[in-house]
C-alpha cells in the first residue's frame, strides 16, 4: 500500500476499495503509518466524502481493530445511547445509571472532547480516581454485576477509533457524515448491544448544522446498525444553544447529579427523559413512552438511579462520596458573575463560542497531548427568548486565574446576544428517525 497514492486518489474525488480502507485502518492502528499521512487522508475525506460502501468498510475495519464485549449471556436487554456531540450535553451521565437502575444493561463506550464539544470521558474523569480505561474483562464483569460500565476505547477495544478520533480532533476533520457515522457505530457495535438510541444534535452548535445532513447521518447509522443486527433509532434534538446550564467537565457532573436527585434545568430533563424513554421501550422494560417516563420519575424519586451512579463510580475506582456531596469535585479558584449589559430579549447563546471558550479556559484540548483542567467552564442561565433587565446575572465564569476570568467574560460577551426581537429556538426534540420513516415530533 502506497499511502500518498490513496490520499491523492481521494483528494481528486476517486473511490477507495474496501480492502484498501481495511489495510489503512489496520496499519494506522498498529503505528505503521504516521499521523500526518492519515490527517491528510482525513482532510481529503472531509472534502470528498465516502460513499456508503467506503463508509461501511471504514466502520467495519475500526470495529475489527479490537475485541468486542461479549454480554450475550446476560438475560436482560443491552441498550446504549450515543450523541453526535454538543455543548452542555451531559445526558449520558444521567441516562447510564438511570436506565441501568431499571434493569437494562448499559455498556457505554464514550469519547473525549471533540472539536468544540465536550466528551463524556473527560467529564467522568473529573471525579477523583474515576478510571475509564477498563479492560474488556473488567467491563464485562462490571456490567454483569451492576448493569453498567462507562468506558473508553483502549488498545483492546476499538483502538482504531481511539487514534482516529484524537487525530480528527486535532486536524479539524470532525464534521463529516461518514467519519462521524463510522466512529460512533464502531464503538457501539463493539458493545454487543441489542439496541441503540442515537441523539443527533441539530442547529448551529452541532457538527452538522443542516437538517438534511443530520437526517443523512441518522439514516447512515441506522443502516450500519441493521447490517450488524442492531436495531437503531434516532431522535433529533436541539443544539442551537447549550443544553442545561453547566458547560465544562466537573460543572456538568454536578448538574447531572442534580437531575438524578430530582432537580436540574427543564430543557436537560426533557431531552434526557425523551432519550431514556426510547431506551426503555427498545429494551422492552416499558411498553409505552408514558410508562417509561413513570418508571424513570420513580427511579429518581426513590433514589435508585442516584445509588446506581454511586455504584458505577465506586466500581470504577472513583470517589463515591462526590455523588452525595458534589462540592468534592474539583473547583476553579476564581468565579465571577457575568451580567446583562442592557435590557432586552436573549437572541442567542452560541454553543460553538461557549465550547471553544471552555477550551480557551483550559477545559478542552488544543492538541492530542494537552491535559485538561476539569474545574473550569461556565454556568449559563440565559436562554434564547427570555427577557432580561440590565445588570441581571446571565452566567457564572469558573476560571483558573483572574486573567482567565477576563477571557471568559469576552467569550460570553460574544456568545450571548441581547436584542429586542422575540425569538424562537429550535424544538428540544424535533424528529424521530427509524429504519422505516422520519417523523416530525414538534
Ligand atoms: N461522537 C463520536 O463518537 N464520534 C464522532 O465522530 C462524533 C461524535
Amino acid at each position: 500500500m502506497i499511502v500518498p497514492r490513496l490520499i491523492e486518489r481521494k483528494r481528486d474525488g476517486g473511490r477507495l476499495e474496501p480492502e484498501e480502507i481495511r489495510e489503512l485502518v489496520l496499519a494506522y492502528t498498529e503505528g505503521r503509518i504516521p499521523d500526518y499521512q492519515v490527517a491528510a487522508l482525513l482532510m481529503a475525506v472531509y472534502f470528498r466524502g465516502l460513499d456508503r460502501s467506503e463508509m461501511k468498510a471504514m466502520m467495519e475495519a475500526m470495529l475489527e481493530s479490537g475485541k468486542r464485549l461479549d454480554l450475550s449471556r446476560l438475560p436482560m436487554a443491552r441498550i446504549d445511547k450515543h450523541s453526535t456531540g454538543g455543548v452542555g450535553d451531559k445526558t449520558s451521565l444521567i441516562l447510564a445509571p438511570l436506565v441501568a437502575s431499571l434493569g437494562i444493561a448499559v455498556p457505554m463506550m464514550s469519547g473525549r472532547g471533540l472539536g468544540h464539544t465536550g466528551g463524556t470521558l473527560d467529564k467522568l474523569e473529573s471525579i477523583p480516581g474515576f478510571r475509564t480505561a477498563l479492560t474488556l474483562s473488567e467491563a464485562e464483569k462490571q456490567i454483569a454485576r451492576i448493569g453498567c460500565a462507562m468506558l473508553s476505547q483502549t488498545d483492546e477495544i476499538v483502538p482504531a477509533d481511539r487514534k482516529i478520533y484524537a487525530l480528527r480532533d486535532a486536524s479539524a476533520t470532525v464534521e463529516v457524515v461518514p467519519l462521524i457515522a463510522a466512529s460512533i457505530m464502531s464503538k457501539k457495535l463493539a458493545e454487543g448491544l441489542t439496541g441503540l438510541v442515537l441523539d443527533i444534535k441539530r442547529g448551529s452548535g452541532s457538527f452538522l448544522p443542516k437538517l438534511e445532513d443530520e437526517l443523512e447521518l441518522a439514516k447512515a447509522m441506522i443502516e450500519l446498525g441493521a447490517a450488524h443486527g442492531c436495531p437503531v433509532i434516532a431522535l433529533l434534538t436541539a443544539m442551537d444553544r447549550p443544553l442545561g446550564q453547566a458547560c465544562g467537565n466537573a460543572l456538568e457532573v454536578v448538574e447531572a447529579i442534580d437531575v438524578l436527585k430530582g432537580g436540574g434545568p427543564p430543557d436537560l430533563i426533557e431531552v434526557t427523559m425523551a432519550l431514556g424513554a426510547r431506551m426503555l421501550v427498545l429494551g422492552t422494560v416499558a411498553t409505552s413512552l408514558e410508562g417509561a417516563h413513570t418508571l424513570m420519575r420513580d427511579a429518581i424519586a426513590s433514589g435508585k438511579a442516584l445509588l446506581k451512579l454511586e455504584e458505577i463510580v465506586a466500581a470504577q475506582g472513583g470517589d463515591r462520596s462526590v455523588v452525595r456531596n458534589p462540592a468534592r469535585l474539583p473547583q476553579a479558584p476564581h468565579q465571577a458573575s457575568f451580567t446583562a449589559a442592557r435590557a432586552g430579549v436573549i437572541q442567542s447563546v452560541d454553543p460553538r463560542a461557549i465550547g471553544y471558550g471552555i477550551i480557551q479556559l483550559g477545559g478542552g484540548r488544543r492538541n492530542m497531548e494537552e491535559r485538561i483542567d476539569p474545574s473550569v467552564g461556565f454556568v449559563i442561565s440565559a436562554k434564547p427568548g427570555i427577557h432580561v433587565v440590565k445588570g441581571q446575572t446571565l452566567a457564572t465564569i469558573h476560571a483558573r486565574t483572574e486573567g482567565d476570568l477576563a477571557v471568559g467574560r469576552s467569550v460570553l460577551e460574544k456568545a450571548i446576544v441581547i436584542g429586542d426581537n422575540e425569538v424562537a429556538a429550535l424544538p428540544l426534540v424535533s424528529h424521530l428517525v427509524t429504519a422505516q420513516s422520519v417523523k416530525e415530533l414538534a
